[in-house]
């Protein structure tokens, strides 16, 4: 087994943002602004508690049928018109979806917001095959055309400032130089990807919920992009993880009533569309869904960690999370950022290749105590931990230190002597001596040390 490395790339590349303190600024507080408008929707729905326990039971109830509801699903969505595939990872999907596209003759498409497409790597792939791929999300869009991942599952380019937009789509697009007025560089975008849309032989959608009663999908998007994208083109590919389906309607309902409100404040998505199958209006339309697995099944089987495949993808425990909202989505490197990033990680990519990302973590519990499934995240991540203590990748310093630490903390009188100590000597913190602590201190104030330790207080004040 390979040496950890001394400093973990998370580190590394939160610090490439953190450098900024001005973009640190904002971003915290437009993340936070977001989670304010999550926690005002909530306290406005009566019965939010309730409702969340309802969608965690359902969530659980979905893990344990999945083989049987993608039956029931795929034969009510194949009377529907529906072709059904399933892909057992990654390049199966992209071989599935490339094979279908070039089947049909195509080589321009759109196509919407979809993590797991960012999961299978599929606009590369197809990029390189000689596909031209729009992604028609106005956040997708920007970054796709800084050529970057996005930093957020929700809003992919919350890591940009307006300036940097501005100059982006003059370079781009060829809008004046120095415009930075959002409605006008959001008329540039929408003019630019009206003509991508007319031009576009294929469009790709994710999918948020598969609803087995009816082999129906529903599409979320604030932009309508993957309304227009399924309407004007006439072959539709749409791509679900296999963990998406539901039993019912009602079901699709309960989880509707909680994505939109955690993401964004809002009572529901702005075009929430339920897509039935090819419209028998337009000859030669065509719709296919390709169903992937690519690890939820061996994950789905993983009695420790298999609640994080309950998440939909709302982005709440990002946006309240103090660690997400001053290191930014790419320090994480993962598709998925922020706390669910860090659980789903070593599970989908292996605990070696995610080892920093457990502990990229403040264990405050905000973001558990925001999401709207009642995934146990900071549980989750400590749970990982343990297991990256115990397959021998954490740092060996971290080891020592911890294990010093458990030592010094079961001899009481030590730990007292420590604490005398520390207080006279806690000043020599503030000096700027070199060293891994001097991270820690960048953006933390040293608090004074008090003259006594909490035992002496407690005593004078209790006796
Ligand atoms: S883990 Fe929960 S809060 Fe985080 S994105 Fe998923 S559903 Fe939302």
């Amino acid at each position: 087994m390979s040496s950890p490395p001394r400093i973990p790339a998370f580190h590394r590349d939160a610090g490439r943002f953190l450098a900024d303190d001005a973009r640190v600024g904002w971003h915290d507080q437009a993340l936070w602004h977001l989670r304010a408008k999550r926690d005002k929707a909530a306290a406005a729905t009566p019965d939010w508690e309730a409702l969340r326990d309802h969608a965690a039971a359902l969530k659980a109830h979905v893990l344990d049928q999945l083989p049987e509801l993608w039956t029931r699903f795929s034969a009510n969505a194949r009377a529907a018109g529906w072709t059904v595939h399933f892909a057992a990872d990654a390049a199966e999907m992209r071989a599935t979806v490339h094979g279908l596209l070039t089947a049909a003759g195509v080589r321009r498409v759109v196509k919407s917001k979809s993590m797991l497409s960012e999961e299978c790597g599929l606009n590369p792939h197809l990029e390189a095959h000689g596909f031209e791929v729009v992604d028609t999300d106005l956040g997708e869009r920007i970054v796709q055309l800084r050529h970057e991942p996005p930093s957020h599952i929700v809003v992919p380019a919350i890591h940009l400032k307006r300036a940097e937009v501005g100059e982006l789509f003059h370079r781009e697009l060829g809008t004046p130089a120095g415009l930075d007025d959002p409605t006008a560089l959001a008329h540039a975008a929408r003019a630019d990807l009206r003509r991508r849309f007319l031009a576009a032989e294929a469009g790709i959608t994710g999918v948020n919920i598969a609803v087995a009663e009816t082999g129906a999908m529903v599409v979320c998007t604030n932009e309508g992009n993957a309304d227009l994208g399924t309407a004007l083109p006439p072959l539709h590919i749409a791509v679900v993880g296999a963990e998406k389906v539901v039993p019912t309607l009602d079901d699709a309902g309960v989880l509707l009533r909680l994505l939109a409100r955690s993401a964004t404040g809002q009572p529901i998505t702005s075009y929430t569309t339920h897509l039935a199958g090819p419209d028998p209006r337009r000859p030669g339309h065509a719709c296919h869904l390709v169903v992937v697995d690519n690890g939820r099944s061996r994950l789905a089987a993983d009695e420790h960690h298999r609640r994080a495949l309950s998440c939909i993808r709302c982005g709440a425990c990002l946006n309240t999370c103090p660690v997400y909202r001053r290191a930014s989505g790419h320090a994480y490197g993962t598709v998925i950022p922020g706390p669910i990033g860090a659980v789903l990680a070593p599970a989908m990519i292996g605990t070696a290749a995610a080892r920093a990302l457990p502990f990229a973590s403040s264990l405050c519990g905000s973001c558990t105590q925001v999401c709207p499934v009642r995934i146990d995240l900071h549980d989750q991540l400590l749970a990982w931990r343990r297991q990256l203590a115990d397959e021998g990748l954490v740092p060996l310093s971290k080891r020592l230190a911890m294990r010093a630490g458990a030592w010094f903390l079961a001899h009481p009188r030590l730990f007292a002597a420590g604490g005398w100590l520390g207080r006279r000597l806690g000043f020599l913190a503030r000096l700027p001596i070199p060293g891994p602590h001097r991270l820690w201190l960048r953006h933390r104030g040293m608090p004074d040390l008090p003259a006594d330790s909490f035992r002496a207080q407690w005593k004078n004040r209790h006796g």
